[in-house]
């Protein structure tokens, strides 16, 4: 099994691609395809090793015979010539977060875009001109030169689609309907036809660019050097694919963070908006953890870095937003599916009402020209087009605000769901425990937080942390074996030959220590040495700002929400009367896989979906089996962002309700454009049989229809 990745050039017809990823997939030796249009990439996974020249033929030939023009390069080879020609300096103040430096190569689309635009404004002004030619023969020859110069590529394309023995695109109409105004004597209607085509053609091309650029702008999180210290002290630029774990980098202002690691000299603030859409600076300091595309806005840094770049938030960000697009939404597939069918039907029925009726009437001309309405009205591409792009337009727009969604798919379940879950620790509340009391069972003589701090010495869990980071006491390594965490309990380990247990009051009923009853709305850790209770850690964790307000917000769209938490009952029910959720959507004590059997009843009982809200620590299995997982807070976290459909970057609960908000603008502008653009054709080929549209109407409902499913799309980008 081997995976190529590759850059596609000219692809410009969105609904080219069900029928390249067909052509691809009936090779042999290609197991799985993936192709972004968004973002112009393929991806192969192949069954065996092929000689690289081959298998790159073999591609272009399946690209060029569908959309003629295109083709695709190895990804390395773009890759190579970026790191060459651009720099990465960034500029704090002047947030100059539209530079965008990766280059996707789309030079060489814009050149021949030009050229075409050029020709396109000439062709147009000598159409212009025609009107004022009353002498018939000249006016005729003069559009024929303009209809050449606008429309040349469109006949071209066509014909070498008829030549491979595929027809019925959109070429291919627009190429009948122009000859056969020509046939029947309107040459303007003709010229007129090619030109609103083109600009339609155009304000796609534009659109789809445009938000190319804004996913872009998320790739540019990716730095394209790391400046390397090396042992002897001497600074060096690599690429953040060559550092290793325990490398030291320096990042200096306006630099990106290229890798996610800790800081071990210096402290600054950082532009975090690139992750997380918040545009407040960000106070770092020595030991703060850092992560990759953040932007350095103050003094130099030096960072250990902490994990591979394949590892790095940046990297999984990365992969995220280009898998979205593979994960296809129903309405798009259905859309594809629908065109396929939709083009030969009207080709199918134009013949109809040019054929029939004049068997009757014997009207041929007029019965003609009533066909090619219907042609030119049946072009689908605004449809084709638009669905993907409010999609990607609504992920782009997610990822603006730090909402990252794996796919259009996830997007319209989230619209239908009636049922949102949070988890307590780390969710709803910040995560950051506070040590409020420790407590020293009666004729112990012992350091209950030494011994705490001994067995949290691994730990990653808050609580965990909390305790191990207490400076007041050290503890040596070499003093601790075998360490063991047990996820919605605790942890175990030896210290200094000791058995030694720390967690909740589980842990201790597993390793049957008896425990004194403590009365508290705190969270409690009870300690334990050779199989002995010695103590108790009282913590005290804060509400978030917004869950309060998150809370209302989703009971608002009359959803229904629940919390669970392994946390203990006081504190799970003061909790929850504070944010105002019902007492009995209230579930403590539990285990991870407790945690997973209650999503499971939960979703038993719901109608439309559930969606589990997590931090990600020891709830990875929940965030797989509701509908919708969402990861939030953690953006380390590795398990979160694998687990979850969703990862919201900052800590805020509130975007669950901006999520689910989003999801409905969506679904609303969708409908919106696929009614109104089936509207306004369904009535324009009735009128046009009818013998009441003309063609100049049909023209002007197609490409108006076209760009205002487009602009409708990028609606979305643009709020703010
Ligand atoms: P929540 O469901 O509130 O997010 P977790 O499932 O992460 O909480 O943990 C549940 C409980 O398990 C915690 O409240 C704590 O009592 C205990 N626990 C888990 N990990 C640890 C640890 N490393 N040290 C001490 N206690 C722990
Ligand atoms: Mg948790």
């Amino acid at each position: 099994m081997t995976n190529k990745s590759f850059i596609i050039k000219n692809l410009h017809c969105a609904n080219c691609l069900n029928k390249i990823e067909a052509k691809l997939l009936s090779m042999n030796i290609i197991e799985k395809v993936e192709i972004n249009f968004y973002t112009s990439t393929l991806n192969l996974e192949l069954n065996s090793e092929l000689d690289e020249d081959i298998l790159i033929t073999m591609i272009n030939k399946a690209f060029d015979n569908i959309e003629p023009g295109s083709f695709v390069l190895y990804k390395e080879e773009t890759t190579d010539n970026k790191i060459q020609k651009k720099s990465d300096h960034k500029d704090c103040h002047g947030h100059d977060h539209d530079h965008t430096e990766i280059n996707h190569g789309h030079n060489h689309d814009h050149g021949t875009n030009k050229v075409s635009l050029i020709l396109l404004a000439v062709g147009s002004l000598i159409f212009a001109i025609s009107f004022f030619i009353d002498f018939v023969l000249l006016n005729r020859y003069i559009l024929i030169i303009a209809y050449i110069l606008v429309g040349y590529d469109i006949v071209f394309k066509s014909f070498k689609n008829i030549k491979r023995g595929n027809f019925l695109d959109e070429n291919f109409l627009m190429t009948i309907a122009t000859f056969g105004a020509f046939a029947i004597g309107d040459f303007s209607e003709a010229v007129a036809v090619m030109i609103f085509y083109k600009i339609g053609e155009y304000f796609q091309e534009r659109a789809v660019n445009n938000s190319k650029k804004s996913i872009e702008k998320l790739l540019s999180l990716k730095s394209i050097y790391a400046n390397l210290k090396k042992s002897d002290g001497e600074i060096i630029k690599v690429k953040p694919e060559e550092v290793k774990i325990n490398d030291i980098i320096i990042v200096k202002n306006g630099e990106k963070i290229p890798l996610d690691g800790k800081i071990i000299l210096g402290s600054t603030s950082l532009d975090v908006s690139f992750l997380t859409g918040e545009s407040l600076p960000y106070e770092v300091e020595l030991e703060s953890p850092v992560l990759s595309g953040s932007l350095n806005c103050g003094s130099i840094i030096e960072i250990r870095v902490e994990k591979l770049y394949s590892e790095s938030t940046v990297n999984k960000i990365i992969a995220m937003v280009q898998n979205a697009a593979a994960k296809k939404p129903i309405a798009e597939k259905f859309i594809t599916k629908f065109a396929q069918f939709y083009t030969p039907i009207v080709v199918g029925l134009a013949i109809l009402v040019a054929l029939i009726p004049p068997i009757f009437d014997g009207n041929f001309s007029q019965w003609f020209g009533r066909a090619l309405i219907f042609l030119v009205i049946s072009c689908p591409c605004a449809l084709v087009l638009s669905i993907p792009l409010t999609f990607f337009s609504s992920i782009g727009y997610a990822s603006k605000r730090g909402m990252l969604i794996k796919g259009g798919n996830y997007l319209e379940k989230i619209e239908k769901i009636d049922t949102v879950i949070f988890d307590k620790t780390g969710t709803l509340t910040k995560g950051k425990f506070k040590i409020d009391k420790i407590i020293t069972a009666d004729n112990v003589n012992e350091n209950v937080l030494e011994v705490a701090k001994a067995g949290e010495f691994y730990s990653n869990h808050p609580i965990g942390k909390i305790i191990s980071n207490d400076p007041t006491i050290i503890i040596k390594e070499n003093d601790i074996k075998d360490y063991t965490e047990i996820p919605g309990k605790g942890v175990t380990t030896t210290y200094k030959g000791n058995p030694i247990q720390v967690g909740n009051k589980k842990l201790m009923e597993t390793f049957n220590i008896s425990i004194p009853v403590i009365e508290t709305y705190q969270t409690i850790i009870y300690v334990a040495k050779n199989n002995t209770f010695i103590g108790a850690i009282l913590l005290s964790d804060e509400l978030k700002d917004d869950s309060s307000r998150a809370i209302n917000l989703l009971k608002s769209l009359n959803i229904n929400v629940f919390m669970l938490t392994g946390d203990n009952k006081n504190i799970a029910l003061s909790i929850g009367k504070e944010i105002g959720l019902d007492k009995n959507n209230i579930y403590f004590e539990l285990l991870p896989q407790d945690k997973v059997a209650k999503i499971q009843e939960i979703k038993n009982i719901s109608k439309t979906g559930v969606v589990f809200v997590g931090d990600g620590i020891n709830d990875a299995p929940a965030l797989t089996l509701a509908d919708i997982g969402i990861a939030m807070g953690k953006i380390g976290s590795d398990i979160a962002i694998e687990a979850a459909d969703v990862v919201i970057m900052n800590d805020e609960p509130s975007k669950i309700y901006e999520l689910i908000s989003l999801s409905k603008t969506n679904k609303k502008i969708l409908t919106q454009s696929i009614v109104f653009a089936l509207g306004v054709k369904a009535i324009v080929m009735i009128l046009g049989v009818l013998g009441i549209a003309s063609l100049w109407l049909a023209i002007f409902a197609d490409v108006g229809v076209a760009l205002l499913a487009v602009l409708n799309a990028s609606k979305i980008l643009k709020k703010s």
